[in-house]
């Protein structure tokens, strides 16, 4: 496993040059730093999952305290209070910082699903889904940008578990564990695939592509049309 400072210089990189991409694509400014800044810090993303130390409380408390703050527009939008909109973007922190740490804690493993691609969308859905803006494309480079920094955590440690020593190239015990889809534990694979499932038509909705709460998905609404007794 490469080692936390590893990973977060790499992802921090990486955002920069996606957030230069952006500019030169013509995204706004302070969006494209945001999503640049959002793919450095998902560089470490991954880690929740480790056994508690001092950096794993810092990622919970980073992510509490940004995940809040992606909210924000969302909160306005819904019409909230200034009040209200303390009250709930304090509750999604302790939620976060203590609730989500909790779980994480007693109920996964290190390099389980959590270090997998249905992750890095789900984390990428998130981002996605928390920052509620209207104009188009906005959220998806805020998704992009922690989709790649989650990537490239995952492919740091799929490197790392390539150990080339003289010719041989042996591969450690974690090898080919980091890039999976799916993990030797059956309930863990199917909370990962349902809650990406589940964001996945969350998005779709959004988009509008899922406008009948009957025939939620285009292709479902031409099988039923085709299908129609
Ligand atoms: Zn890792």
């Amino acid at each position: 496993m490469a080692a936390f400072k590893q990973h977060l210089m790499f992802s921090c990189a990486l955002g920069a040059g996606y957030s230069l991409a952006l500019r030169y694509l013509g995204v706004e400014p302070t969006h494209a730093a945001l999503a640049g800044a959002l793919c450095g810090a998902s560089g470490m993303l991954p880690d929740l999952d480790s056994a508690s130390g001092r950096p794993v409380r810092e990622l919970f408390g980073l992510t509490a305290a940004v995940v809040p703050l992606l909210l924000l527009h969302r909160l306005q939008r819904a019409g909230l209070t200034p009040e209200g909109m303390i009250l709930t973007m304090a509750a999604v922190y302790l939620t976060i910082r203590f609730g989500a740490a909790w779980i994480f804690r007693h109920l996964t493993v290190h390099r389980g699903m959590f270090h997998s691609l249905p992750a890095a969308f789900i984390a990428s859905e998130v981002a996605f889904l928390a920052h509620d803006r209207s104009e188009p494309g906005g959220r998806l480079v805020l998704g992009g940008g922690v989709f790649l920094g989650f990537l490239s955590h995952l492919v740091l440690d799929e490197l790392s578990s390539v150990d080339a020593s003289g010719l041989t190239v042996r591969l450690n015990r974690s090898a080919g564990s980091a890039l999976k889809l799916f993990s030797r534990s059956v309930p863990a694979t199917i909370v990962v695939w349902l809650a990406l499932g589940a964001l996945t038509y969350g998005v779709a909705m959004e988009q509008g592509y899922a406008r009948s709460p009957r025939l939620p998905l285009p292709g479902l609404h031409a099988w039923h049309l085709v299908n129609r007794p």
